[in-house]
């Protein structure tokens, strides 16, 4: 079956068809460095990694290129480092490292690349230069705008009417705009302000331009896949296209472009004023969602569980759920073989505008094999390290609500082994009582020490 996506701009699934199928370049939204992700955060994360990897699967790992930015030059970080009393870039640094951890320990890929705005002033300046050539941005006090009547093809993705733009956008009236709906390319930053020089004088750029230039930098004029979150639908995305396709003579940005629903929690939206705001670190590190500490994994788990188009919700019910069916498959599959075979009904699944509920369906119907047959217990681990829900690298395996370190379990073994070589027995035996205080049964046989987790 082949890849079917639903793309936003056409607004119908559609065959996915590549520029080029040696190198086929997404590109989504990543984080405004201000503060630690929230949960909702990690749902374009999880969502489009698993996008990644299936078209590493399909087309080959070396020919997708992924780039996911980090916003590091904002208003919002500009404030919070005031606000903390630090440099943007302690703070920037900081919370970027901190969600490029929180990314992995959600079983996430690293993309191909992760660009950051600070790094690509050049072609930021480059590019607003140009939409002023075409005409399709002007200066104004200091400021260099995008004119949005000069793009008549304006609201093409968000398809909205001029006066719900004009609402949706929150339009900032300023008496330097020619247009309510017009936004800032640039912006003067005064001496004391984070600032680069420009033809329009020192200053920062807008958020929109940021993702125009670093897709253009690293993917080219047009690339295949564009997405991010539905908030970003408008005005962001709608804002991308105007700038990259003014800047391009009308060539499209992306050829498909797709959104994620949103996450809300025990069914509220999620805000500090409700208390319910929960941070990623939060859930991984802290005893914050139903006083427990949850594995990347089982997050990741319960953030597969809804198509990526509906809206999601975050319940303490879903995560427990959600750890129970990732324990019982570790039990299964921690002494399963390996295999390159993944089964077809989880790639037709995926494959169908990214149907993990189908997926998971399908899992399902091959967990009973994978219990009674190596061969179904190989492909079942398979299709789970695929889906970055379970490791063979330096990882843990789930187990009897707690988790298990599966390389301290060899290192132990390796251990109890030198001990035995050596004839020091009581060592030997105080490693193996280790073990089992770990939930670890270990059994020596003619081709060396197997374990197995016991409850
Ligand atoms: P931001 O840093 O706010 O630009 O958000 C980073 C990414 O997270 C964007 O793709 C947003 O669309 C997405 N996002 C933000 N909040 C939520 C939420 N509650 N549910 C799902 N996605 C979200
Ligand atoms: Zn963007």
């Amino acid at each position: 079956m082949a890849l079917t996506i639903y793309n936003t701009l056409a607004r119908e699934k559609q065959l996915f068809k590549p520029i080029d199928p040696k190198n086929v370049r997404m590109y989504v939204c990543g984080p405004t460095v201000y503060d630690y992700a929230h949960i909702g955060n990690a749902r374009p994360v999880i969502v489009f990694d698993v996008l990644f990897r299936l078209l590493r699967h399909v087309y080959g790992e070396s020919h997708v290129t992924y780039v996911r930015n980090i916003t590091d030059v904002e208003d919002k970080i500009i404030a919070r480092a005031a606000e903390r009393g630090v440099s943007i870039r302690e703070l920037t640094e900081g919370t970027a490292r901190v969600y490029q951890e929180d990314a992995i320990a959600l079983g996430n890929l690293k993309p191909t690349l992760e660009p950051r705005v600070t790094e690509t002033m050049d072609e930021i300046v480059a590019m607003i230069a140009k939409l002023v050539a075409n005409n399709h941005a002007y200066v104004a006090e200091g400021h260099v705008l995008f004119h949005v009547p000069s793009d008549p093809d304006y609201g093409k993705l968000s398809r909205r009417t001029l006066d719900e733009m004009v609402a949706g956008a929150r339009v900032e009236v300023a008496p330097y705009k020619k247009n309510p709906m017009d936004f800032v390319l640039w912006k003067p930053s005064d001496a004391n302000l984070i600032g680069w020089d420009s033809p329009w004088g020192r200053g920062r750029p807008g958020w929109h331009i940021e993702c125009s230039a670093m897709g253009e930098k690293h993917l080219g004029e047009t690339f295949d896949i564009h997405a991010g979150g539905i908030d970003l639908q408008f005005p962001h995305h709608e804002n991308e296209i105007a700038q990259s396709e003014g800047a391009h003579y009308g060539r499209p940005i992306a050829n498909y472009w797709m959104h994620n629903g949103f996450l809300q929690v025990e069914s509220e939206k999620m805000s500090k004023s409700l208390g319910n705001f929960i941070t990623i670190r939060e859930l991984l590190a802290e005893r914050r969602f139903g006083d427990e500490q949850w594995h990347g994994r089982v997050l990741r788990h319960a953030m597969l569980g809804t198509h990526y188009r509906q809206p999601i919700d975050w319940t303490l019910d879903r995560l427990v759920q959600s750890r129970t069916m990732l324990m019982e498959w570790a039990r299964i599959l921690h002494d399963a073989p390996a295999s390159d075979d993944i089964h077809a009904d989880v790639l037709d699944a995926l494959n169908d505008d990214l149907n993990t509920p189908a997926m998971f369906t399908a899992l399902h119907g091959f967990a009973g094999a994978a219990r009674t047959s190596p061969e179904d217990r190989a492909r079942f681990k398979r299709a789970l390290s695929f889906l970055g829900l379970y490791g063979n690298e330096r990882d843990a395996d789930f187990v009897i609500g707690q988790v298990i370190d599966s390389e301290a379990v060899e290192e132990l073994i390796a251990k109890r082994n030198a001990a035995r070589k050596a004839r020091n027995f009581a060592e030997a035996d105080k490693i193996r009582r280790e073990l089992a205080a770990m939930n670890v049964a270990i059994e020596d046989g003619p081709r060396g020490t197997s374990w197995k987790v016991v409850s």
